[in-house]
Order: C-alpha cells, then structure tokens, then sequence
C-alpha cells in the first residue's frame, strides 16, 4: 500500500471514531475573545491564565527588545545566541523561585526531554504518575530508564514500588498541576516519599507557576514547601507568562549538569532575546498584580458553584484547568460544536490525550475573563444539558 493510501485509511478511522483534530486559525491576538472567520468568540480553552499574551507592557518590551536584538538570535545558547535578555530573564526567575539557578529553554516539552535524559540513563528509575504530561512520558523513554507508572495520585501504590525497589537512581516525575485535569500533586507527600527512598524528585509545574501560591511561584510556594526539597523545578513561559518557552530552576550543580548534557538545550536555536525581554515583563506584572491570581479565584467558585448546579461532572480543581467530564468522543465533540454554534469556544479532549472514556470539554480561565463571562458560559452548559 502506498503511504498516502495508507494514511488515508488511518486518517478515515479516526474521522469515524470521533478523534480527528483539526486547527482554528485565529485573526486576533490571544484574548478571551478571539476573531475565527470575522466572528468573536467567548473562549475558555486558552493556557493564558493571567491575559499577559497580549499585555501592552508584555507587547511593548518585545518590541523594543526586537529592536535591540532583532529577530532571531542566531544559534545554541553555548554558540552565540545567549544575550543579556537571557541571562538577566534567568536571573530574575531563579530569584523569583527562590532557587541558585535556573535555565531557560525554547519550550516546555524540550525542557522536560533535555532535563529527563540528561539525568537518567539505562540504570535509573522514573516512577511517573500516569496522568504526567506527554513530554514527560516521552523524556522517560528517550533516557532509557526503567518506567514505572502508578495510577494519578495514588501514593499508596507508589510508597510500594518504591520500597520493593533497590535502585540507587529512583526519580519521581510529576506534573504539579495535572493539564488534563486540574487537580494538584500531592507535593508533602512525593516529598517525603522521595527523601525516605532516596529519590529525586521532579515536578513540571507548567500550569502552577504565575497561578497559584500568593506571589504566583507555583505549587511550591501554594504547599508552603521550601524549593530545596524539590530539586528539580519545571515551569514554563507560554501559559501564565503568556509568551513562549520553560525554564528549569534548581542548584548549581544541576544547571551546570544541563548545560553540559541536555541535549534539547545544547542542540537548538536559543528563543529570540525578545521573548525573553518580553518575559521579563510579564514575570514582574506577576510579582505585583495578585489581582489577576483573586480574579482566577472568584470566576473558578463562581463557574464550580453553578456547574455543581447544573449536576455536571467536575475534577477536584482549584486550577484554572476546570474540565467537564462527558464519557465518550462523540458526545464531547458534539457539545464543543454546540458550544461553538453560540459563539463559545472550549475544545473537546479526546483520547489519546485522556484515557478512554473520559473525553471532556476542558475550561480554562483566565484573569481576564468576567463574571458575566463566566455566566454565559453556565447559561450554555445550562441549556446543552
Ligand atoms: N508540561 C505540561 C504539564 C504541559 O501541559 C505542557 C504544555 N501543554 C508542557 C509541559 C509543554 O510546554 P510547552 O507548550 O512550552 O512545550
């Protein structure tokens, strides 16, 4: 069989099952009401939580850095493409997280390939929760290490695993907050699991950093831990920042190990300086707007108290990740293209993102939404049901 007809017959079969994925093509800025084909939107499937994609502070720093810098920055990190940008963004991040370093990359799924493997290799242990984020799992495979995965959140089954286990090289890898889900990672108890093991302990706080805690630093500072007691810290620009790329924060030791070893750090083109400028931005709107964290807060009760109303079936989330659990494929596409028909984007998660019969609408929110936002929303899901 030819391989255009070969993938015609798979691209069919998913079609069928109610799996195929397909883009919106916006013509607006990223914003809770985004312009497809001329029409505006009401949506709540973006990762902005904070509405700093399109800051004019955020928007401007850009510009004037792209004016500095330019556009592309030319090569690697190691090679030439390190400016001060970077540097000072590191900095300021590795201060805001409270940790002796930290190290950008160009996004978050590099960031967890070049952390992982350059960590582990065919004699570790990475026990993961199996609700971990793709670019976790997949890091695990390319390092080589021997897989464990235990069922989300179950500690029970991870402390047993663990113990039966006579590996000097044990990781724990978690997502802090869940990106399907919502929900949090018990981070006192992977902590003291990983101390009583001997293990180290990893956490992808991709949806934490900005949200949650007082300051926005994240899960950690949400638990109250101390950085020290999760070694290796992932967070990333593109959600609650609202630009692109990650960032890994922790030691010395361990920054000086990526920058010799990672791979997805050492081989790629480094961000533009402009990203990190404009980062540098949005990172200090979100030392000092805590509004935009309250909001998040208010419209989560305000969307949870009416959707409880209306006997949908949530996650237990604090996060602005609040999806709504419909079963199968079919019935979720078919709301989300309901949803849409009132001009209310929220998009449909299917498997193989979540397990089997779990697909959901996932709402997300943002600073930036509205309580009559959030009203709309309800007065739809109200009338879908
Ligand atoms: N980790 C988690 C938990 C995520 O949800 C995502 C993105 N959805 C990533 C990592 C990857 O980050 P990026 O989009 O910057 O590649």
């Amino acid at each position: 069989m030819s391989l255009n007809k070969k993938l015609n017959t798979e691209l069919a079969a998913r079609k069928t099952e109610h799996l195929y994925r397909s883009r919106k093509v916006l013509e607006s800025p990223q914003s809770v009401e985004p312009v497809i084909n001329g029409k505006k939107f009401l949506s709540f499937c973006s990762n902005d939580y904070l509405g700093l994609a399109n800051h004019p502070d955020v928007v401007n720093r850009f510009k004037q850095a792209a004016n500095q810098y330019g556009v592309g920055s030319g090569s690697a990190h190691l090679v030439s493409g390190h400016t001060k940008e970077h540097h000072s963004l590191e900095e300021e991040l590795a201060d805001f997280i409270g940790t002796e370093r930290a190290l950008l990359f160009s996004t978050g799924y590099m960031a967890n390939l070049g952390v992982v493997s350059a960590l582990c290799d065919r004699h570790s242990e990475i026990y993961e929760d199996k609700l971990n984020h793709a670019s976790l799992l997949d890091a695990a495979l390319l390092s080589r290490a021997k897989r464990i995965r235990y069922p989300h959140l179950d500690i029970n089954n991870l402390e047993e695993r663990l113990s039966s286990s006579e590996s000097a090289n044990k990781y724990i890898v978690s997502d802090g907050v869940f990106s399907m889900d919502g929900d949090l990672a018990p981070l006192n108890k992977l902590i003291a699991l990983a101390e009583k093991n001997n293990a180290t302990l990893m956490i992808d706080d991709a949806h934490g950093v900005g949200v949650l805690g007082e300051k926005g630093k994240g899960i950690i500072e949400y638990f109250g831990v101390d950085t020290k007691q999760v070694p290796v810290l992932v967070g990333t620009l593109g959600k609650a920042f609202g630009t692109a790329g990650a960032f890994v924060a922790g030691s010395e030791e361990l920054i000086e190990t990526l920058i010799q070893k990672s791979r997805s750090y050492i081989f790629t083109t480094a961000m533009p300086a402009a990203v990190a400028a404009a980062t540098r931005e949005s990172l200090s709107i979100i030392k000092e707007e805590s509004w935009r964290r309250e909001n998040l807060q208010i419209l989560i009760r305000q969307f949870r108290k009416g959707a409880c109303e209306l006997g949908l079936n949530l996650i237990d989330s604090i996060s602005p990740i609040q999806p709504v659990i419909i079963g199968s494929s079919k019935k979720t596409v078919s709301l989300s293209e309901k949803l849409l028909e009132k001009n209310i984007l929220i998009s449909a998660i299917r498997p193989p993102t979540v397990a089997e019969g779990t697909s959901r609408l996932r709402v997300t929110f943002s600073a930036t939404h509205t309580e009559k936002h959030v009203e709309h929303l309800l007065t739809a899901l109200r009338e879908l049901s």
